[in-house]
């Protein structure tokens, strides 16, 4: 298949306002005939939900959650990006821009990066007059505070609970359409099958988590913005209910995946502390703003931090990176710390960790200052560890926390299936092979209030729709599959724990597809991954039945869909033999041990094509040109 980008002519800084001008509109009187189903209630979904409901169609919310404001967006602690340049220094949508794509590692579309940067400020003037609680200056001033891969300061903040306030905001405008009766909000349902009719995405199955009972949904068009699908590898910083089951759903039903190994492991997490831990926790990357990494200077020194005389530190983000120091992007302060750890200089019990230390920055602006900026951070450390960090520094160590990879969509934000959008973190669009901090709830925003009501609008009023109910032979098939299933989950009647599968695929995953990757290590997954998958279709046991509440069942399919997007993870890790961003083969890299690309081979997204159960996916090609910035090897020095 032909992958059709839909990147508008014209010069870059353009290409977006002669798009908006030349996509057709809908008339108001017209919106009410058209209906949307938004599935996910994070910042995209809830901020497209709402928009969209504002703009006149006639909109279906759907989460797993009670609340719209349960999803995981809701832990997202750092802050959101815009290039205001408030702070005076040198900020603008081109430098945005230009970090962003080279953050990346030159693996996005240029035109998508810059719209991002384009449309970002006004996020900032939404959320302001929707009541977000920023933090301000003492003039009264929006602050803000830098983060990886970026030497101005754009990042704007509500102390460590940013997306928790900006989720508030989204939550309030869709709350104010599902009053007005815009928005039908439908709690505990689980989106297990996408309904294609005729080519065109127009409907969904969901079950009722509570009841037990399969519901169909029918629309002009399925939006997903279901999040990322970090929770392949077990252990992540992402809630422990983000699952990938809407995407490979639709994956199955013929949306490509485009990049699916491209991801993020973030430098700052609480290090593991044991076989039985089921989550790691952040730390937010903005703590690098103040916090100085480190580790002692000599292999196994088991002294505390505070008997480590200060020559006998190695700060050695700052001696190998002097112009980022600690804020080089996430992946690049990942593989260092465990490169540290590898070769024993690691701290803590474990030996797995290095130390992010304030100290510094205490004796500079006083606790009090401190307190202010990162008391809820120290706060949850000191929950989890017990430790005080205004007397030790915090132990950190790398962990999955990002998916850049996702259902591929056009510049309209469409997938490979007509009237299927994807937004957030869903999809794969602007952050190549590594998203720079702060910029993905810019995206999710950017996508869900500014740019899909424009391009679903263009969408509605080019496209004629046959009336539909949901018993259409298509629904009533979608629903025999999915019962079939279901009770496929109950007939195995093994005797491991589905968490326990999960477990083990987890570690399959951290152990030959994170961090760093190698040939013989990604084939040994691709052995390992269909034996585990076989593990659980002939020993889980999943308790229980399928007319009421059942949590084992519902991870079942969680997991089920997992198995098998981990083992395309692989593949694309695999046939990627270049190092780039987040995904690092340690057979490509420079003698200082950077990542290597190789342009001439891999300067394209790879878009996988579902071609059957058990069946090699098929690879197609999307070129990247970059006409704005010559992609070079990324240096931080
Ligand atoms: C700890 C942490 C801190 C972070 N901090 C920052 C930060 O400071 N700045 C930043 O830019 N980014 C941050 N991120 C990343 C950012 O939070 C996420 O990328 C972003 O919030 C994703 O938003 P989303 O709307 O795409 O998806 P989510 O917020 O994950 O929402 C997904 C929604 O989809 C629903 N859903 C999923 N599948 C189904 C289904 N099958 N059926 C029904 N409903 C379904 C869920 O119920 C939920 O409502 C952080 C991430 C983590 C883990």
């Amino acid at each position: 298949m032909m992958l059709e980008s839909k990147i508008p002519d014209g010069p870059l800084e353009k290409k977006w306002s002669s798009h908006c001008f030349n996509m057709k509109l809908v008339n108001p009187s017209n919106r009410r005939k058209y209906s949307a189903i938004v599935v996910g209630t994070g910042l995209a979904g809830a901020s497209a939900a709402a928009s969209l409901a504002e703009l006149g169609y006639k909109v279906i919310s759907i989460s797993y959650h009670e609340s719209p404001r349960r999803a995981h967006s809701i832990a997202a602690q750092g802050g959101i990006n815009a290039p205001k340049n408030y702070a005076n220094d040198g900020d603008s949508v081109y430098r945005l821009f230009y970090d962003t794509l080279k953050g990346g590692d030159y693996r996005a579309r240029e035109a998508n990066v810059y719209r991002l940067a384009e449309v970002s400020g006004i996020i900032i003037d939404q959320c302001v007059a929707q009541g977000v609680p920023f933090a301000r200056d003492y003039a009264g001033y929006l602050d803000m505070r830098s983060f990886g891969g970026a030497q101005v300061s754009r990042t704007f903040y509500a102390r460590g609970q940013t997306g928790q306030q900006l989720l508030l905001g989204a939550y309030s405008a869709l709350s104010r359409q599902i009053g007005a009766g815009t928005v039908k909000f439908f709690d505990r349902r689980e989106m297990m099958e996408l309904v294609v009719v005729d080519g065109m995405a127009r409907g969904v199955i969901c079950r009722n988590l509570r009841t037990g009972v399969m519901e169909s949904y029918v629309a002009d068009a399925v939006i997903l913005a279901t999040g990322g699908y970090g929770n392949t590898f077990y252990l992540s910083t992402m809630a422990k209910a983000s699952n990938a089951t809407a995407i490979w759903r639709a994956y199955k039903k013929g949306a490509f995946f485009a990049n699916p190994c491209f991801t993020q492991i973030h430098p700052t997490c609480i290090p593991v502390s044991g076989d039985y831990q089921s989550k790691l926790t952040l730390m937010s990357e903005s703590l690098r703003n103040d916090g100085r990494i480190w580790v002692p200077k000599k292999q196994g020194d088991s002294r505390a931090p505070s008997q480590i005389p200060e020559d006998e530190r190695d700060y050695y983000l700052e001696r190998l990176y002097p112009s980022f120091g600690n804020l080089v992007p996430r992946d690049v302060a990942s593989r260092r710390a465990k490169e540290m750890c590898d070769k024993g200089f690691g701290v803590g019990k474990t030996k797995m960790a290095v130390y992010l230390d304030f100290t510094d920055a205490i004796k500079r602006n006083g606790k009090h200052w401190i307190e202010e900026k990162y008391g809820n951070l120290f706060d949850m450390y000191h929950e989890i560890t017990a430790e005080d960090l205004y007397a030790d520094p915090m132990r950190i160590y790398p962990a999955v926390h990002y998916t850049m990879g996702g259902l591929w969509v056009d510049y309209n934000l469409m997938s490979t299936i007509p009237g299927l959008f994807v937004i957030g973190e869903a999809n794969f669009s602007d952050h190549g092979a590594n998203r720079l901090g702060a910029s993905a709830l810019m995206q999710g925003l950017a996508d869900g209030y500014f740019i899909l009501p424009y391009t679903i609008s263009d969408y509605f009023a080019r496209t004629k729709f046959s009336s539909l109910a949901t018993d259409h032979p298509e629904f009533t098939k979608a629903k025999k599959g999915l019962a079939e299933r279901i009770g496929r989950f109950l007939a195995i009647k093994g005797k491991q724990p589905v968490n326990e599968i999960h477990k083990k695929l987890g570690k399959i995953m951290w152990d030959f597809v994170g961090m760093e990757r190698n040939e013989k290590g990604l084939k040994k997954a691709l052995k390992l991954i269909p034996e585990i998958k076989k593990e659980f279709w002939t020993d889980a046991n999943v308790i229980g039945d399928s007319d009421n509440l059942n949590v084992e069942l519902e991870k079942a399919g969680r997991i089920a869909d997992f198995l098998e997007l981990a083992e395309l993870l692989a593949f694309d890790a695999l046939h990627r033999k270049e190092s780039c961003g987040g995904h690092f083969r340690e057979e490509c890299q420079t003698p200082e041990g950077e990542a290597l690309r190789n342009d001439k081979k891999y300067a394209y997204t790879a878009a996988w094509e579902f071609t059957g159960d058990d069946k090699e996916p098929k690879l197609n090609k999307e070129p990247l040109t970059f006409e704005y910035v010559k992609p070079s090897e990324r240096s931080y020095k």
